[in-house]
C-alpha cells in the first residue's frame, strides 16, 4: 500500500511544482496548456488513486496493522490513507480534471480581473467555481443536520463543519471588537512612523531571506521567490518553495509575510523525511499549518523581544536608513491596530474579522442564498458592518483573494482557527521554555523551533486539529489565550493598563 500511495504523491507533487511555476516564473501565454498539464496530471494521481488495486492494497495494510497500538505510524498512514480513498473514490473522474483545469484559468482571469479591478471579468469563473463545488460536495455528502460547506472543508480540515466554526466565531467577534472599541478610544497611539519608512527593495530582500534563515528555514532544502500573493508550496519536505512580496514603504510587511510564510515552511521542513508521500510525513491539516505561520509570525515577529534583537541588525541591511528610529518605533509599527481593506495586510486585532466575512459569504454561496451576481455588493456591506469601512474598488474588496479563483472553498476558517492553536501552543511554549523569549531578543529561536519539531511537526496526521491541542496543550482549542496575547500586548501599548 505504502508503495502504491508514494506513486500517487509523486505525481501530485510534479502538479505541485508546475501550480508554484505558475505563480512565479511561468510567462503568461503559459496558461492554456498550463491548465491542461494540471487537469491531466490530477486525472492520473486520480485514476491510480482510486483503483479497486488500491482499495485491496488498503485492505490487506489494514489486516496487518490490526494489532498495533492506535497511534503507531504505520496504523496511522493507513486509517488516513482509507480515510482519502473513502472520498477520493465518491469523486468522478471528470469531475477532479475539470475542477483542476477550471482552477488552473480561473486563477489567471482573477489575477487579471483583480488588476483592473473589475469583478464582472472574473464573475463567469467563480459562477462556474460555485458550481463544480456544490457538485463536489453533492458527490461527497455530508452529516445529518449539516451542509454542503461541510463536505469542502472536510478537504482542508478533517472534520470541521460549518455550525462548529459559527459557534466559535460569534462569541469572538463580540470579543474582539470590544478590543477594537476600546484601542480606538485609547490614550495612546502607536507611531505608525516606520510603515511609512521607505527603504531600498533590493535591501528589504537581503534582510528578510537573513531573517528566515535566523529563524530556522534551511535554504538548502526550500527556496523565498516573489509572487503577487504570497504562498508557501513546494513537493515535499526538502523542496519547500515559499513566496513573498515587497513594498518600498514598508519593510515590514514583507519581514511579516516572509516570517508568515517560513512557519508554514519550517512545518514542512520539519515532516519526516523517511515518511514523504505518506501521512505520517504531511501535515495535520490546514489550521495546524497556521497555526504555525501565524506563530512565527505573531508570537515571535510583532514581539518587543524578536525587535530587540532585529534592531541590531538593521544597519548591516540599510546602512544610516534606519537610524532614527528607536526600539519603541519598531514595537509600534508592528503592532498598529488599524481597521483596513486588506486581510494580508490587516494586523492582530482585526485581521479575523477578514476571515469571519469571508466564511459568512463563501458559506452563503454554497448553499445558494447568495448569488454571485451579488457577491461584491454584500462583500462591501459586511466590511461596513465588521470594520467600519467602505470599500472603494473591487480589487481592495471582493478581488482580494486567490482562493475561491484556485476553487478553495471551506479554507478560509482554518486562519482564525490556526491563529487560536498559534496563541495556545506559544503559551505552552513558554510554559516549557523558561527564557525563551529572553533568547529572542539574543537572535536564538532555535529553542521555540525544536519545541514545535518535537510537539508538533512530528506528528504528521497523526492527530486531529483539537487533538493535537489537547495532547500539546492539556486543554481544548480556545479563544482565550489569544484574547490573552492581544490584550497583554496591545492595551499597554495603547496606554490602558
Ligand atoms: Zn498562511
Amino acid at each position: 500500500m505504502a508503495a502504491k500511495a508514494r506513486e500517487v504523491k509523486l505525481i501530485e507533487s510534479c502538479a505541485a511544482v508546475l501550480g508554484w511555476d505558475q505563480e512565479t516564473m511561468m510567462p503568461e501565454g503559459g496558461v492554456e496548456l498550463r491548465s491542461a498539464q494540471l487537469s491531466h496530471l490530477a486525472r492520473l494521481s486520480h485514476q491510480a488513486f482510486t483503483s479497486t488495486e488500491m482499495g485491496d492494497l488498503i485492505a490487506a495494510a489494514k489486516s496487518e496493522c490490526a494489532a498495533l497500538p492506535e497511534e503507531h505510524p504505520d496504523r496511522v498512514d493507513v486509517r488516513e490513507i482509507e480515510r482519502d480513498w473513502n472520498k477520493a473514490t465518491k469523486l468522478p473522474e471528470a469531475l477532479v480534471s475539470e475542477l483542476a483545469e477550471l482552477s488552473s484559468k480561473a486563477m489567471h482571469a482573477w489575477a487579471v480581473a483583480r488588476k483592473a479591478s473589475d469583478f464582472s471579468q472574473f464573475k463567469p469563473w467563480l459562477e462556474r467555481t460555485v458550481q463544480l463545488n456544490r457538485q463536489k460536495a453533492e458527490c461527497l455528502g455530508w452529516e445529518k443536520g449539516g451542509e454542503p460547506w461541510d463536505a469542502l472543508s472536510d478537504h482542508y480540515e478533517p472534520g470541521l463543519n460549518a455550525a462548529d466554526v459559527q459557534r466559535v466565531f460569534e462569541p469572538l467577534r463580540t470579543r474582539l471588537q470590544g478590543l477594537l472599541d476600546r484601542l480606538k478610544g485609547a490614550p495612546r497611539k502607536p507611531s505608525n512612523a516606520f510603515n511609512e519608512h521607505a527603504l531600498a527593495i533590493a535591501d528589504q530582500e537581503r534582510f528578510v531571506r537573513f531573517a528566515a534563515k535566523r529563524i530556522g528555514f534551511d535554504f538548502s532544502r526550500g527556496r523565498l521567490d516573489r509572487s503577487t500573493h504570497p504562498f508557501c508550496g513546494g513537493s515535499h519536505c526538502n523542496d519547500v518553495r515559499m513566496t513573498t512580496r515587497y513594498m518600498e514603504t514598508c519593510v515590514l510587511d514583507a519581514l511579516g509575510s516572509t516570517m508568515h510564510e517560513c512557519g508554514h515552511g519550517m512545518y514542512e521542513q520539519g515532516l519526516d523525511a523517511t515518511r514523504i508521500g505518506l501521512p505520517m510525513g504531511e501535515a495535520a491539516g490546514l489550521s495546524v499549518h497556521e497555526s504555525q505561520s501565524r506563530l512565527w509570525e505573531n508570537q515571535v515577529g510583532r514581539s518587543r523581544p524578536f525587535w530587540t534583537w532585529a534592531q541590531t541588525q538593521l544597519p548591516a541591511f540599510f546602512g544610516d536608513a534606519c537610524d532614527g528610529f528607536g526600539l519603541q518605533d519598531l514595537v509600534d509599527g508592528a503592532n498598529v491596530v488599524e481597521p483596513g481593506f486588506i486581510r494580508v495586510e490587516a494586523d492582530e486585532g482585526t485581521y479575523n474579522m477578514h476571515v469571519m466575512i469571508r466564511f459568512q459569504l463563501e458559506r452563503a454561496m454554497i448553499k445558494g442564498d447568495l448569488k454571485v451576481a451579488d457577491l461584491p455588493g454584500v462583500w462591501n456591506g459586511l466590511y461596513k458592518d465588521y470594520l467600519g469601512l467602505t470599500v472603494p474598488d473591487d480589487r481592495r474588496g471582493c478581488l482580494q483573494d486567490v482562493h475561491w479563483s484556485m476553487g478553495a472553498i471551506g479554507y478560509f476558517p482554518t486562519y482564525t482557527l490556526g491563529t487560536l492553536l498559534a496563541a495556545q501552543l506559544f503559551e505552552k511554549a513558554r510554559t516549557d521554555l523558561p527564557g525563551l523569549e529572553e533568547g529572542f531578543a539574543r537572535g536564538d529561536f532555535a529553542p521555540l523551533l525544536t519545541w514545535l519539531r518535537t510537539n508538533v511537526h512530528a506528528h504528521g496526521r497523526r492527530y486531529r486539529l483539537d487533538g493535537l491541542c489537547r495532547k500539546v496543550t492539556g486543554q481544548p482549542l480556545s479563544a482565550d489565550p489569544l484574547m490573552r496575547h492581544l490584550e497583554g500586548k496591545l492595551l499597554p501599548l495603547y496606554g490602558l493598563s
